[in-house]
């Protein structure tokens, strides 16, 4: 059960997806990514769908990127979800990647006054058990204070 996220599965392992997973359990953030033309990928596929080749590998990204959008859970969907409380539901659009990457994730750190799309966020991991976590994500105000400040977004 993911620490941050009581109530929430663990993932589905499978062949295809286990790396995703692993990687996150060792606090790293990969993305499938072919080896013929570059281009990554997610979710996990076999082909890839810019060249159709089968052969591709982890890379790991820099785990940065923008709220895409967002939604606020405000009920639990499950009684085991209560637990959870208010939670939000996240795209993440990630830097550094081939294409575009957007990751249904959750940003933490953040309130219904705070999180808005462009927000500026860094990966962060919710260990799940010993081998896998979930990546997830928090604002990167440290990392990137000068540009709230050029966005107005914090006065300086
Ligand atoms: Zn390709």
């Amino acid at each position: 059960m993911s620490e941050r996220m009581p109530g929430f599965g663990a993932p589905h392992l499978t062949a295809l997806n286990e790396g995703y997973w692993k990687a996150a359990g060792q606090g790293r953030l990969v993305i499938q990514r072919c080896d013929d033309c570059g281009t990554h990928r997610h979710v996990p596929v076999e082909i890839c769908y810019q060249c159709h080749s089968r052969n591709w590998h982890w890379d790991e990204v820099p785990g940065t990127g923008r709220v895409f959008s967002y939604t606020w859970v405000d009920r639990p969907l499950s009684p085991e979800l209560a637990q959870a409380g208010v939670y939000n539901i996240s795209v993440v659009e990630l830097d550094g990647v081939v294409g575009t990457i957007r990751l249904l994730t959750n940003v933490f750190g953040v309130d219904k006054d705070t999180l808005e799309c462009d927000l500026p966020v860094k990966v962060a991991f919710d260990r799940v058990d010993d081998e896998i976590a979930l990546p997830v994500f928090e604002p990167a105000f440290a990392l990137n204070e000068a540009e709230r400040v050029s966005a107005g977004k914090v006065s300086a």
